[in-house]
């Protein structure tokens, strides 16, 4: 059996891609909204029967190998492995060393491993630090919260840094890795850690990858930076990854919110008081790739920022993002000066405040109005525009209403105004959906347009795929029959399948299109029956054109041979219970 098979046998198509898209049962089908393309419905189609995914927005598909290529953005032989380490799949020997050729994944493995070395060997040194316990009890974090964002303490002094490289030794990593994944730097003065006298928190990835850290100072005399983190590296962006997502997701998809905080600390105090949906940015500024990968989860996002300008700032840079990424975005006030973390030490509940939670155009219009009069013309030009633009961002026509209302009041500006500039967005909107939609469809059409094929050719493929090794149950002169009477490019790939040929990523695609389409229940053993009943007809009626055709040219052997393959063909038939009148 080939390598993607014996992986696609060993795990379930449905929780993998449940990683990444919230998913929802309608019928025998899972639907979410698509993760390859901007939606508001859900159009991305999983059979866990079938084990394929389809998108009907984007035409993406294919099975659980292609998910994964598609979305880590790699190769299908990288995403098998991705796949098989995850979920700890043992391969046979053969097909491990094909494996090791894969450069970048040894490297990010062995980069992985030296981050878990140290993380490790920071764990229990917090143990013996009385500096550190001090610290996380004075910020009120307790030991489950230790234990579950896995914190470390990384001590000061060569000492402490050559215990750490002995400690790495025993473990198979070397000096050079901690210094290539820059845990140690080689100074003037030697070797040193830019986390020396930090409390550390391991960042991973939403698969729970251990990729980099963020260290915190812990003496009131340190006057560093508060916090430093791991540079930018091949594996660890701060423009995409968010902390604690691997441990939130879950709970993100439950209960179809995100917080998003600012801060480790504040992650954790969230997490310790019960808000287990809560993840953080990495000292930098939310992105559209975060944003990106958060709306795979859920569309409400809850933002808990500082309510200093700055934070203000930061929550308008996000509204349209947000709206691109199909997010609704609301935003809870903290009382001026407090972060989740202190917040939640002092009240251990943030239920009052989540009460006046404000969609994000009550906030905008109170951050706007308050000065609006003050606005030079330029500015208020830009300031309605931008409230256009979340007002249109609004599904429901009365609520746009009232909100141009309410905002005709806020800033004196009549109602019909406002209403003129909302249509003209709209009149704009829809153009570009129209041209943009022509283009798609153009650029698609030959790849997947399914409508010549009939519903019961796509039927019996769906069969055949479904019993993935069906087609080699087929009896000889079905395949036969079937590779002559399938129209491409279902031909092709059958072909493919009986030669046993690898399948490319596009065969794949359109696969996934059929079988959602065709949506069968049948056994293929009924499917192959109406398909002899479909066509007994034709069969005889050329047979007996060509038996004629013979005759008349005295040709006696092919005769024979046709005479013989009529009355085969009508003993299959018969075995089928079909009675062969014409
Ligand atoms: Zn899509």
């Amino acid at each position: 059996m080939n390598l993607f098979n014996i992986i696609k046998q060993k795990c379930s198509i449905l929780s993998i891609i449940s990683e990444y898209v919230t998913l929802k049962k309608t019928g025998s089908y899972y639907k979410g909204r698509c993760p390859f393309h901007s939606e508001k419905t859900g159009s991305f189609t999983v059979s866990p029967e079938k084990e394929i995914f389809y998108c009907f927005g984007c035409q993406s598909g294919g099975d659980v190998i292609s998910f994964i290529a598609k979305i880590e953005n790699c190769s299908q032989l990288e995403a098998a492995k991705i796949i098989s380490q995850k979920y700890n799949i043992d391969l046979p020997d053969n097909q491990e060393s094909d494996f090791n050729n894969l450069d970048k994944f040894n490297k990010k493995k062995e980069y992985i491993k030296t981050n878990e070395i140290f993380l490790k060997w920071a764990q229990k040194n917090l143990l013996k630090s009385k500096l550190a316990q001090d610290y996380l009890n004075k910020r009120a974090i307790n030991k489950n919260s230790i234990d579950l964002f896995e914190i470390g303490f990384v001590p000061s002094g060569t000492k402490n840094i050559t215990e750490l490289i002995s400690f790495a030794k025993k473990n198979n990593i070397l000096t050079s890795d901690l210094i290539d994944s820059k845990i140690l730097i080689e100074g003037k003065h030697g070797i040193y850690s830019p986390f020396e006298d930090r409390i550390i928190f391991g960042i991973k990835d939403h698969l729970g990858n251990l990729l980099g850290f963020g260290g915190r100072i812990i003496k009131e005399e340190d006057n560093r930076a508060k916090y430093y983190n791991s540079h930018d590296n091949q594996f660890f962006n701060k423009g995409s990854l968010l902390f604690g997502l691997d441990l939130a997701k879950k709970k993100i998809q439950e209960k179809n919110a995100v917080f998003l905080v600012e801060g480790y600390i504040d992650t954790i105090m969230m997490t310790q008081n019960d808000f287990l949906n809560t993840v953080a940015t990495l000292g930098t500024a939310c992105t559209k790739e975060h944003l990106t990968q958060l709306s795979r989860y859920t569309q409400r996002l809850y933002l808990l920022y500082d309510q200093d300008i700055a934070g203000q700032k930061a929550i308008i840079r996000l509204i349209e993002s947000c709206w691109q990424a199909n997010i609704d975005l609301y935003v809870i006030s903290l009382p001026k000066g407090e972060d989740p973390a202190s917040y939640l030490e002092k009240n251990n509940d943030l239920k009052s405040l989540i009460l006046n939670t404000k969609d994000i155009f009550t906030f905008y219009l109170e951050y706007i109005g308050s000065d609006f009069d003050k606005q030079s013309l330029n500015q208020k030009i830009i300031s309605t525009k931008k409230l256009i633009d979340i007002i249109f961002s609004i599904d429901d026509l009365l609520k746009q209403d009232l909100l141009l209302k309410q905002a005709s009041q806020a800033f004196n500006i009549p109602f019909e105004t406002l209403k003129y500039e909302l249509t003209t967005k709209k009149e704009d909107r829809n153009n570009y959906k129209v041209i943009h939609e022509e283009k798609q469809s153009i650029n698609n059409i030959n790849i997947h347009d399914t409508s010549k094929i009939t519903q019961l050719e796509k039927k019996i493929f769906s069969a055949i795929i479904d019993y993935k090794e069906a087609h080699k149950s087929l009896n000889i002169e079905d395949t036969e029959f079937l590779k002559d009477w399938f129209s491409l490019p279902i031909k092709e790939i059958f072909s493919k399948m009986c030669n046993n040929e690898d399948l490319s990523q596009e065969d794949k695609t359109f696969i996934s299109k059929i079988v959602i389409e065709a949506d069968n229940n049948n056994s293929l053993e009924e499917l192959m029956t109406e398909f002899y009943k479909k066509q007994w007809k034709d069969l005889v009626y050329n047979i007996k054109l060509k038996i004629n055709q013979a005759e008349k040219t005295g040709n006696s052997n092919l005769t024979k041979t046709l005479l013989a393959e009529l009355d085969l063909l009508k003993k299959k038939i018969l075995k089928r219970g079909i009675h062969g009148q014409r």
